[in-house]
C-alpha cells in the first residue's frame, strides 16, 4: 500500500500515519521528521535546511526529492509507505509521480485531512512530541501526566522551534498558497480522499479507515458492460454482477477477437483524451506561475520605490531642519 497524507501543519498527519503503519506493517516517511533529523545531526543539509525551516518556509525541492528518493528505495519500503507533509507543493507532486511510474510503484491513496486553521493553531502551540519514541501530546488538548516526560516511555518532551504562533501563522499561509492546490491535483486522478479531520483521534482513525475499505471495495468493481443506461423498470433487486465466469455463456473465440481488437481503440481515446486534458492543465498552471512571478516582481518594485521614497522624504525633512536652524540664527 502506497499512501500519501496531505493535510495543513497540525492537522494530525503524524498520528494517523503511525495508526496506518501498525496497520499495514509499512514505514511512515515525514519529510518534516527526515529534515529535523538532519538538522540534529548538523549535517551540511540539515545546516542549509534550519533557516528555512525556522522561518516556516519550504525547503527546496530537489533537497527534499533527493531524501526522498533515498528513503522509498530502503527494503522497508518495499512493499508500500506513507508519505507524511510531502509532496508539499505541484513541483514535488509532479516529480513523486514520475519517480513513481519509473520504479512502477504508483500512488493507491491520497489521504486529505481537513481541520479548521483556529483549532490548527491551538493544536500546534501546545504540540509536545517525546524526542525516543515520537507519541505526541498536547498541551492543551492531551497533556501528559507529568510536564515533561512521555506517558508511554518516559522519555522527554520536546516542543518544536517552529511551533510558534507567528511560524504557525506562515506555515498555514505557505500551506494554503503551495499544498492546498495538491487537493485538485489528486482529485483530477481519481485517487483523493477527504477525511474530516475534526474530532477524536479514534473517529478519524474510523474515517480513514472506511474512506481505504471504500476504495479497495471501488478497485474490485466490475466496469459496466455496455455504455447504454441503465434503466430501472421495475422495483425489482438490481443483478449484482460477479466476477465469476460463467461458462454456458463463454464468448466464441471470433467475437473475443474482435472485442479484443476494440479495447486497444478505445483505451488510445481515453489515453489521448487525458493526455490533452493534462497538457491544458500545465499550461494553465505554467501561466498561473508566469503571473505569480510577475505580481512577486510587481511588488518587490513597489516596496523598492517605497523605501526610496522614505528615504528622501528623510533627507528632506533633514534639509527642512537645518535651514530652519539657519533661518533662527539669521533672526
Ligand atoms: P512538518 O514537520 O511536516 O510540519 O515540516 C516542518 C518543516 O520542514 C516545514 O515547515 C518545512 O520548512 C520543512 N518541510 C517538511 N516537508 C517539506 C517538503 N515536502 N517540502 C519542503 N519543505 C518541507
Amino acid at each position: 500500500m502506497r499512501l500519501v497524507l496531505i493535510g495543513a501543519p497540525g492537522s494530525g498527519k503524524g498520528t494517523q500515519a503511525k495508526f496506518l503503519t501498525e496497520k499495514y506493517n509499512i514505514p511512515q516517511v515525514s519529510t518534516g521528521d527526515l529534515l529535523r533529523a538532519a538538522v540534529a545531526a548538523q549535517t551540511p543539509l540539515g545546516r542549509q535546511a534550519k533557516a528555512v525551516m525556522d522561518a516556516g518556509q519550504l525547503v527546496p525541492n530537489d533537497i527534499v526529492m533527493g531524501m526522498i528518493r533515498e528513503r522509498i528505495m530502503r527494503p522497508d519500503a518495499e512493499n508500500g509507505f506513507i508519505l507524511d507533509g510531502f509532496p508539499r507543493n505541484l513541483e514535488q507532486a509532479e516529480a513523486l509521480d514520475k519517480l513513481l511510474a519509473t520504479l512502477g510503484r504508483p500512488i493507491d491513496a491520497v489521504l486529505q485531512i481537513d481541520v479548521d486553521f483556529d483549532l490548527l493553531m491551538q493544536r500546534m502551540v501546545g504540540r509536545l512530541t517525546c524526542l525516543s519514541c515520537g507519541a505526541l501530546f498536547n498541551s492543551f488538548t492531551n497533556p501528559p501526566a507529568i510536564d515533561t516526560q512521555c506517558d508511554l516511555c518516559g522519555g522527554s518532551l520536546h516542543h518544536r522551534s517552529d511551533d510558534n504562533e507567528e511560524t504557525i501563522d506562515r506555515r498555514l499561509r505557505v500551506y494554503e498558497m503551495h499544498t492546498q492546490p495538491l487537493s485538485a491535483y489528486y482529485n483530477n486522478r481519481g485517487n483523493l480522499h477527504k477525511i474530516d479531520g475534526q474530532g477524536t483521534v479514534e473517529e478519524i482513525m474510523k474515517r480513514i479507515k472506511s474512506a481505504l475499505r471504500g476504495m479497495r471495495s471501488s478497485r474490485i468493481k466490475l466496469q459496466p458492460l455496455a455504455q447504454a443506461p441503465v434503466k430501472k423498470t421495475s422495483s425489482k433487486p438490481e443483478v449484482i454482477r460477479t466476477q465469476v465466469e460463467d461458462k454456458s455463456k463463454v464468448v466464441p473465440k471470433q467475437k473475443k477477437r474482435e472485442s479484443a481488437a476494440i479495447n486497444p481503440v478505445v483505451k488510445k481515446r481515453a489515453k489521448t483524451r487525458n493526455a490533452a486534458a493534462q497538457a491544458k492543465y500545465r499550461e494553465q498552471l505554467k501561466s498561473l506561475q508566469n503571473e505569480l512571478k510577475n505580481v512577486q516582481s510587481e511588488l518587490k518594485e513597489v516596496a523598492r520605490s517605497e523605501k526610496q521614497a522614505v528615504r528622501q522624504v528623510e533627507k528632506n525633512q533633514a534639509e527642512l531642519e537645518k535651514l530652519t536652524e539657519r533661518a533662527a540664527k539669521l533672526k
